[in-house]
Formats: structure tokens, C-alpha cells, sequence
């Protein structure tokens, strides 16, 4: 495993204080992917969730993937 992502693409990652860490494997490097939010559903769940985007970490060493609104995560290139 490990091979998800380029290396020269990872990155660590906090919110607010606290470092992101893999709540399956306690990796801390993840490869990155922008997500629309898309509005089917907002009606449902009486969110206006139209234009929003989710930014998700995806674990280099197992591929979890960790899921945040956007503007929540600070990211720092993992040298
Ligand atoms: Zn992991």
C-alpha cells in the first residue's frame, strides 16, 4: 500500500490546533481532493449546501479518506 499518490503531492494537515491523523492507520501524510457538494438532497436535509465544497483527505498509506467542509483544514506540503 502507500501508493495512492505521488510523494511530491502530499501534504499534513490540522484543524485549528490539532494535526489530522488516519483514524485507521494514524498516517499523517494525505493526498488531497476538492468536492462539490452537490444540491440533490439539500431539500431534505434543509441545508443550502449549493456551491459548497468539501475538501478530502485521502491517507497515503491506507486510502481512508477524511472528509471536511471547506475552509476547515489548514494543508501544509509533507516534505
Ligand atoms: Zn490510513
Amino acid at each position: 500500500m502507500g501508493n495512492f499518490f505521488d510523494e511530491s503531492v502530499l501534504v499534513t494537515a490540522t484543524v485549528g490546533e490539532r494535526p489530522v491523523v488516519c483514524s485507521y492507520c494514524d498516517n499523517a501524510r494525505f493526498g488531497t481532493r476538492r468536492i462539490k457538494l452537490n444540491t440533490s438532497g439539500a431539500e431534505f436535509f434543509g441545508f443550502a449546501w449549493a456551491n459548497k465544497e468539501s475538501l478530502a483527505l485521502i491517507c497515503s498509506e491506507c486510502g481512508g479518506i477524511h472528509e471536511f467542509l471547506d475552509g476547515v483544514v489548514q494543508t501544509t506540503p509533507a516534505s
